[in-house]
């Protein structure tokens, strides 16, 4: 996959450098992938089971992810390439996710994302199940809000896995224009304009659902963050100053999860 040498197609993507050529630029996304794959992992919103999914930068009609693999595993030889329809675009002998349709739906339904990434990340899944919503007491993008899917809403009895298009297409609905949307008794999906993002955004997520829960405990009321701090704060984040917001704590949380885990190749 990363030898093979096309023209992009569709909407033309420049590199963060703007000279890039583009096998450079597909390596680049596929190490961000693995890289975000072992991160999730160390920062434990992941276990073996979980994934994250980038967009494809030349197709934006297909998408990269793992092998059906545990996400401290994944290297980048398991990462293939998937079309809208959540099927694989070169047939392949290795197992895939079976939740792969929440990528796709998303990407379909959203064409400012990405990355996607999908978690049972611990702290988060009891706010699925109570009438508590998860607000923003540290992470911004939790506005305008953080809705909750219910597989029982769209499809009766199921073992709760977004395991069909149909399934995946109502969760997108769900979530919406919002970043993160809950699954209810099951995890939660967060979305951003990339891989990096994405990363910080599930890590978040999961921190600012602990740091309510504790709030929750001391009672009283809860001062959450206004929605005016939020759009500061988001600003101040997407604005990509070296070794501050998102990527100061990307080099980190990459150093940490490449001393524990290896090589990406
Ligand atoms: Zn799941």
């Amino acid at each position: 996959m990363a030898k093979k040498r096309r023209a992009p197609q569709g909407q033309k993507k420049r590199s963060a450098a703007g000279k890039a050529r583009p096998s450079a630029e597909l390596n680049a996304v596929i190490d961000d992938l693995v890289i975000g794959n072992r991160i999730l992992y160390v920062q434990e919103v992941v276990d073996g089971y979980g994934h994250i999914s980038a967009r494809h930068p030349h197709h934006p009609d297909r998408f990269l992810m793992s092998r059906a693999r545990a996400p401290g595993l994944v290297v980048a030889a398991d990462i293939m390439e998937f079309g809208l329809d959540g099927e694989l675009v070169h047939p392949d002998e290795r197992p895939v996710y079976s939740e792969r349709f929440i990528h796709s739906e998303v990407y379909k339904a959203r064409s400012d994302v990405n990355a996607v990434v999908h978690s049972h990340s611990p702290t988060v899944v009891p706010f699925s199940v109570t009438q508590v919503p998860l607000r923003p007491i540290r992470a911004p993008f939790l506005y305008p809000e953080v809705p909750v899917f219910d597989t029982r809403a769209s499809a009766g009895w199921t073992n709760l896995l977004i395991s069909n298009a149909a399934l995946g297409e109502a969760l997108a609905q769900t979530l919406g224009k919002n970043s993160v949307a809950l699954m209810r008794g099951h995890g939660n999906v967060v979305v951003a304009a990339s891989v990096r993002v994405a990363v910080y955004r599930a890590i978040y997520t999961e921190a600012n659902a602990k740091l309510l829960l504790q709030a929750t405990m001391l009672g009283g009321p809860i001062t959450y963050l206004a929605p005016e701090e939020a759009a500061l704060m988001e600003k101040e984040q997407s604005r990509h100053r070296p070794s501050h917001g998102s990527d100061r704590t990307w080099e980190m949380w990459k150093q940490e999860a490449l001393d524990r885990t290896g090589k990406l190749r």
